[in-house]
């Protein structure tokens, strides 16, 4: 499977003879989902960006951001993270052979995305303080040395990541009316917009955030954001304007999910459609179920990232194992009972 830059090339900033830095990116199955749709009342598809290398749609982005710092001669990567831009640049980092260091919220994020930030040999830093300050930081950081900023404020990771828009418009022949996809720091919701611009076909984008970290919904930042969904624990999203104008001028709309409904999405996708997604990607699930989509028809779902990456969480919303003696009557009680 080759990855999103020699796929798109002719629509991103590459040329032919320009590095590239790949683990077999982009090209994520678009799945119809049954029981979401007896419930939205609409035909949906989920879009499973969990399928991506490091089990989340950052990778989409990372393999343009690290691909140019390779370009550009940096020595190192660097990003805040709520967790999966960390296990994204950890990992193209490694396969680039460049130094990797990751901010991340102390106690914040997910131990999937810890476990993999450190297997890629990343320097993890444990900042006391939220991902927005950790986003501050960073920025300083970048201004003073020669490394390359990976975050979404990063021109090229929403290059990458319009990659996705572009795919969704070749697998639905008959397109689609709107895209519900959750929103923290605002990048993909972005990119999303680009693709779909670039392409000339312009769904409804429907932006979701957690009730406790829903800044653009309230139209101020939120100072210290709480949710469940950690990978949009984010109270001041970098691409503010930008994701209200996709909003705006989609004739969509940005609104608030609560924890509780986000769980439940999370849940029913699981269970239900045999989709394991994180409890951020819920959101857009939730989002539709409810606040509905208008007088779409036809909607996409996008999962941002995988559901292992966030085992506590799992195990926390799951029902308990059922303990068994090591006989066959025990084991058909078990099992039939
Ligand atoms: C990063 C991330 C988001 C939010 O994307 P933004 O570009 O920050 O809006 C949503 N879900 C998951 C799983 C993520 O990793």
């Amino acid at each position: 499977m080759v990855g999103l830059i020699e796929r798109y090339r002719e629509r991103l900033p590459f040329a032919p003879e320009d590095p590239v830095v790949s683990l077999g990116e982009g090209g994520t199955p678009l799945i119809p989902a049954p029981h979401v749709s007896e419930r939205a009342g609409v035909e949906v598809w989920l879009k499973l960006e969990g399928a991506n290398p490091t089990g989340s749609f950052k990778d989409r982005g990372m393999t343009c951001a690290v691909s140019a710092a390779v370009r550009e001669g940096a020595q190192a990567v660097v990003c805040a993270s709520t967790g999966n831009t960390a296990a994204s640049a950890a990992a193209y980092a490694a396969r680039a052979g460049l130094r990797g260091a990751v901010i991340v919220p102390e106690g914040k994020i997910a131990t999937g995305k810890l476990a993999q930030a450190l297997m890629h040999g990343a320097r993890v830093i444990a900042l006391r303080g939220n991902f927005d300050r950790a986003l501050e930081l960073v920025r300083e950081l970048a201004a003073r040395h020669p490394v390359a900023l990976v975050n979404s404020v990063n021109e090229l990771r929403i290059e990458g990541q319009k990659t996705a828009a572009f795919e969704l418009l070749e697998a639905l022949e008959d397109g689609l009316d709107a895209l519900c996809i959750p929103v923290g720091n605002a990048g993909n919701i972005t990119a999303y917009w680009r693709g779909f611009t670039e392409a000339g076909r312009r769904p409804r984008m429907l932006g979701f955030q957690a009730a406790g970290a829903a800044p653009l919904v309230h139209g101020a930042p939120v100072a210290d954001p709480e949710t469940v969904a950690s990978a949009i624990r984010i109270g001041r999203p970098a691409r503010w304007e930008e994701a209200m104008d996709a909003m705006t001028s989609s004739g969509g709309a940005v609104r608030a999910v609560s924890d509780q409904q986000i769980l439940a999405a999370y849940r029913l996708l699981a269970a239900g459609e045999g989709v394991f997604c994180e409890p951020a990607s819920a959101a857009s699930v939730a989002g539709l179920l409810a606040h509905g989509a208008g007088d779409a028809r036809r909607v996409v779902c996008v999962l941002t990232g995988h559901g292992l990456k966030d085992p506590q969480t799992a195990l926390e919303q799951a029902g308990s194992v059922v303990p068994s003696e090591s006989e066959l009557g025990a084991i058909e009680r078990a099992v039939l009972g």
